[in-house]
């Protein structure tokens, strides 16, 4: 997932981004509220209620992301970031927790801290009830108790992506000892639940003529149904891998470039002919370095011809590399969080083959096509 948007700050290293997305969804609660509260009160009274409902549930659903992510942190788990979108929010980690017992208790912070909330400004409410007080300060105290409280109850829904997916996983991987199986059954809850909610979705746009509620259902369901699936595969993906070496998959016949080569040879012949996005960059038989795509393309086209290989090339030292004796999953985990195509294998300081991430996805298809994942 990329985290594309506005970086808001940053928490004990997690970064806290607001995407796009997530300003439809703020002005919707704002003006929902709005019309809502313009029943009762006045214009000016009605705006800041909406405005003010809008901020605090947003505020609540960033400490919802928060309880997450401490409790991941306190178990040794990297959390990268904080994505707040359309759908809500996103706690991305670089690592999976390796026990059930772990990620049943990451998943529980997060809807038992919605509930805390839902019952602190439920019984805000309630005091300001019984004192006779119904101004605008209650209606929103008891509005941000119901969003709380339902989107607590919400995310304990046993189907993945949501949290009740996650914590009814950690019981049965507990209890089988089997991950992929547990997986695949809360994928397939989750899946049916997202079906219902495009079903609903449709439902609610056909007869209650109600086209934004409609539609967002829609687009949640779908959303739910893609990560769902997601989550499956990438679980047989890392199963499917275990046990295996990096020795067993590297390329042998590496494709090496010359440190003096244009870059418009570098894409011509190499980067167009082999559909590579790395090269290991020799200097005779010296390795020095490697070359990629990416950086490929921080050149100007007009400066192909005029400048080299060597002027780009990420040089050894810096290159994350493996070992022939590494373990694929570890080796896919490192490339997906480093967002790296392909790298170098190296043994006693040489260069002994080259592993793609395209290496590992096909030994993965081939491993389900055998139907030994
Ligand atoms: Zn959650």
């Amino acid at each position: 997932m990329q985290l594309k948007g506005i970086p808001l700050f940053r928490l004990a290293g997690i970064e806290v981004i607001i995407d796009y997305s997530w300003f439809i969804i703020f002005s919707l609660v704002v003006y929902t509220n709005f019309a809502a509260a313009r029943e009762q009160f006045t214009v000016t009274q009605s705006w800041t209620m909406g405005l003010s409902v809008a901020t605090l549930f947003f505020i609540s659903v960033l400490l919802h992301e928060l309880a997450h992510s401490f409790v991941a942190l306190k178990h040794g788990i990297r959390v990268t970031g904080i994505r707040l979108f359309i759908f809500g929010g996103l706690a991305q980690a670089s690592s999976e927790p390796e026990s059930g017992r772990h990620e049943f208790l990451i998943a529980l912070a997060g809807p038992a801290l919605s509930l805390i909330l839902g019952f602190g400004f439920g019984s805000f409410y309630g005091v300001m009830f019984l004192a006779g007080n119904s101004g605008p300060a209650a209606a929103v105290a008891g509005y941000l108790a119901a969003a709380n409280i339902l989107l607590g109850i919400f995310n304990m829904i046993p189907g993945f992506p949501l949290d009740g997916g996650r914590i009814l996983r950690a019981i049965l991987w507990d209890r089988w000892g089997d991950l992929t199986r547990a997986t695949r059954v809360v994928s397939q809850i989750g899946n049916s639940f997202a079906l219902f909610l495009i079903f609903l979705g449709i439902l609610l746009f056909v007869f209650a003529q109600s086209l934004l509620s409609g539609l967002w259902l829609v687009f949640l369901g779908l959303f739910m149904k893609q990560s769902a699936l997601g989550s499956y595969h990438a679980v047989v993906m890392r199963e499917s891998l275990t046990g295996v070496q990096i020795r067993q998959l590297m390329k042998e016949n590496i494709v090496f470039v010359d440190w003096l080569m244009p870059l418009a040879d570098l894409v011509n012949d190499y980067i167009y002919k082999y559909q590579f996005t790395s090269f290991p960059v020799l200097n005779r038989s010296d390795l020095l370095g490697m070359v990629s795509l990416e950086q490929v393309k921080t050149v100007p086209k007009e400066l192909w011809m005029f400048k080299q290989v060597r002027d780009i090339m990420t040089p050894i030292e810096q290159v994350p590399y493996l070992k022939p004796a590494d373990d694929a999953t570890d080796a896919f985990k490192r490339m997906v969080s480093e967002d790296l195509g392909s790298m170098p294998v190296i043994e006693g300081g040489k260069l002994v083959g080259v592993v793609s991430r395209r290496d590992l996805i096909d030994l993965f298809k081939i491993k389900s096509d055998l139907g030994i994942s």
